[in-house]
């Protein structure tokens, strides 16, 4: 009865001229600055996302293994690169190819696998998202063509990059130098926190010199090339003072790779025993961190230093830049 008596109640009212819509005087979103280039890009939050997402157990065989295989091909076909699965019998290895108007290639490369019961933040999560970003921010058309590889086992005696140097022998592949990245975002800066690699003090003297006259501080990134890799070896230690990063390098001649075992370790040594340069960056793994292989714990994303690994990318970043322009026929 009540609802009868309300409706019934006089006339429906005059609708009401909608009112105009009220001026909007809020300021729009800072545009950010333009990137002054490649490594002004890189972003730390961007690597700190990609290592979280990598550190999860992934030993060859396992889901975790899919699962960053997956990521990783979707990152390479976002950043607009040409993917191809390099099934090589017992892995496979992801790579991702943005040509230049030359063939001659630049290999920037890291392993993706790791042993299993370990997160493998730093080794080689690290490793994975420095990639992955240097995907975005190198995307302009070079003079050489850039290659992104990432390796599988690794860990099980450099079996996917071996794979892979084996073939680009074979086919004659013109590589100018190979980059692997394994290891790259542990940083301590206490004195005493680096210990010695074996072999430095007598191979290569002056940056053991280094080393002690920085009070042991394991606050560097190691750049360990060979003779054919010297022009990046350079360029990246040219580079380096501008994101206010430490470097120490090497440039290893013929008979100094094979003394120096821990120059041994990583992918870079398939390439060098299939004839081309190659150049390995380490934050120096076990000689550093306890948390290598999960030696003293888990080898979990938040004990990286992201402002470290921001500079090292962004230094690999502005350094293949420029040898990327370099036309393939000129010696840098
Ligand atoms: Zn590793």
């Amino acid at each position: 009865m009540l609802g009868i008596a309300l409706v019934g109640c006089g006339s429906p009212p005059p609708p009401r001229p909608t009112p105009p819509p009220p001026t909007v005087t809020a300021t729009p979103p800072p545009t950010p600055p333009p990137c002054t280039s490649p490594g002004d890009c890189v972003s730390e939050a961007r690597l700190r996302a990609d290592v979280g997402a990598v550190a999860i157990s992934r030993p060859p065989g396992s889901r975790g293994h899919d699962e960053v295989r997956e990521r990783v091909v979707a990152a390479f076909g976002a950043a607009g690169l040409e993917v191809t699965l390099d099934a090589y019998g017992t892995g496979t290895n992801i790579i991702g190819t943005h040509p230049g108007r030359r063939e001659q290639a630049i290999v920037i490369s890291a392993h993706y696998d790791h042993v299993s019961g370990c997160s493998g933040a730093d080794d080689n999560g690290s490793g994975v998202a420095a990639v992955l970003e240097l995907t975005r921010v190198l995307h302009e058309r070079y003079e050489r063509t850039l290659v992104f590889a990432l390796w599988d086992e690794e860990e099980w005696g450099l079996l996917g990059s071996m794979a892979w140097a084996k073939e680009a022998q074979e086919a004659e592949r013109d590589i100018a130098f190979v980059l692997s990245l394994d290891g790259i975002g542990y940083a301590d800066k206490r004195p005493g926190s680096q210990r010695m690699p074996k072999g430095v003090n007598l191979l290569v003297p002056d940056v053991a010199q280094s080393m002690e006259a920085n009070a042991m501080r394991g606050d560097f990134i190691a750049v360990v090339g060979d003779d054919g890799s010297e022009p990046f070896v350079k360029a990246f230690a040219e580079i380096a003072p501008t994101y206010d990063l430490r470097v120490e390098t090497a440039v290893l001649n013929t008979l100094k790779k094979l003394a120096f075992g821990d120059a041994q370790r990583s992918d870079h040594a398939s390439f060098w025993l299939h004839g081309f340069p190659a150049v390995m960056l380490t934050d120096t793994a076990n000689y550093r961190y306890g948390g290598y292989h999960c030696g003293d714990g888990d080898d979990a994303p938040e004990r990286l230093d992201y402002p470290f690994l921001r500079s090292v990318t962004a230094t690999l970043a502005d350094a293949v830049d420029r040898l990327a322009k370099a036309p393939a026929s000129a010696p840098e």
